[in-house]
């Protein structure tokens, strides 16, 4: 049961307490900001209204103020604020997989180097409060000599629109189980498929071609393969794709919808990876170097990896 907090009128559920809200002239907005009022931690303006569980989970209006704050913060209460945080994370939304970087940097939270430095080790923080541990740490990867030579080809599936360029390396256009892309060798890559998309293509996929995208990672699972999906534009990017002059206008589907999806792909399926980088160029560059690094994608978070560098 939920009452109206104006006027003390009980409804059944949420949803006819928000219709019952034009009764007082309120949008759902001024209802929650008036009398649930909450306010970044760092600058005290009130926290922006997106949606309910978004507004009554967030304590800041953007991941710079969630830094500022933590910047001047002691030790002992940064380590306070991150494990409170990770407990509500594990509490709502049922979590059992430490959180990946993607999952990290798409939430109100601080990414895993952060825990890094704070806890000495995010895995070792995480696996504290009961999470299950996929990756190690990332260290420098380096590509295995044994897959330079010119026999060991990358396969691009035939239904690829733009396929990626390779300087030295041969290419053989192939009809692939799924994904765009793999190593001619799977032993080298552990099989591992990567779906390369623009980040249009991403949102489209994750939005409309939702079900038909859980289809394939299933027969992924089924078939022992591990996927990567490769958007070829930066999380930061992503995150704000609303704003960015080559996405249609037309896209219905927000950035919060869409990585509450992405997050709970990330929980639900352990072998695939989401990996977000800047432009073509840097796509091809770790499109080689996951398949010639010794099953790399297995063993570290991608884009935990890319983004200290070591992809
Ligand atoms: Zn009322």
């Amino acid at each position: 049961m939920v009452i109206c907090k104006v006027c003390n009128k009980e409804f059944e559920t949420e949803r006819q307490l928000h219709a019952h809200l034009k009764a007082h002239k309120l949008t759902m907005i001024e209802y929650y900001q008036q009398y649930y009022a909450r306010y970044d931690l760092h600058d005290g303006k009130i926290i922006k209204f997106k949606n309910k569980t978004q507004y009554l989970s967030t304590d800041f209006n953007s991941r710079t103020n969630l830094r500022m704050w933590m910047k001047d913060k002691p030790e002992g209460e940064a380590k306070e604020y991150c494990t409170s945080l990770m407990k509500k994370r594990i509490e709502k939304k049922d979590i059992k997989y430490a959180p990946t970087q993607v999952e990290l940097r798409t939430i109100m939270s601080p990414p895993i180097q952060y825990h890094d430095k704070l806890f000495g080790s995010y895995n070792e923080f995480c696996k504290s409060l009961g999470l299950k541990v996929k990756f190690v740490s990332p260290k420098e990867i380096i590509e295995g000599e044994e897959w330079k030579g010119q026999e060991y080809k990358i396969y691009i599936d035939t239904r690829e629109q733009k396929p990626l360029k390779f300087k030295d390396r041969q290419v053989e256009v192939k009809t692939l189980k799924f994904g765009d892309y793999a190593f001619s060798s799977k032993e080298a890559t552990c099989n591992c498929y990567i779906e390369r998309k623009n980040l249009s293509d991403f949102i489209g996929t994750i939005s409309g071609g939702y079900e038909r995208f859980i289809n394939e990672i299933e027969r992924s699972k089924e078939a022992n393969a591990y996927l990567v999906v490769l958007v070829e534009d930066t999380l930061t990017n992503s995150l704000s794709f609303p704003f960015l002059k080559h996405i249609s206008k037309k896209i219905r589907a927000t950035p919060e919808f869409i990585f509450n999806r992405v997050r709970s792909l990330a929980q639900t399926y352990p072998h695939i990876q989401f990996l977000f980088v800047k432009g073509r160029v840097e796509s091809s560059r770790v499109v080689e170097k996951i398949f010639t690094s010794g099953c790399v994608h297995e063993k570290i978070d991608l884009q935990l990896a890319y983004d200290t560098k070591k992809l």
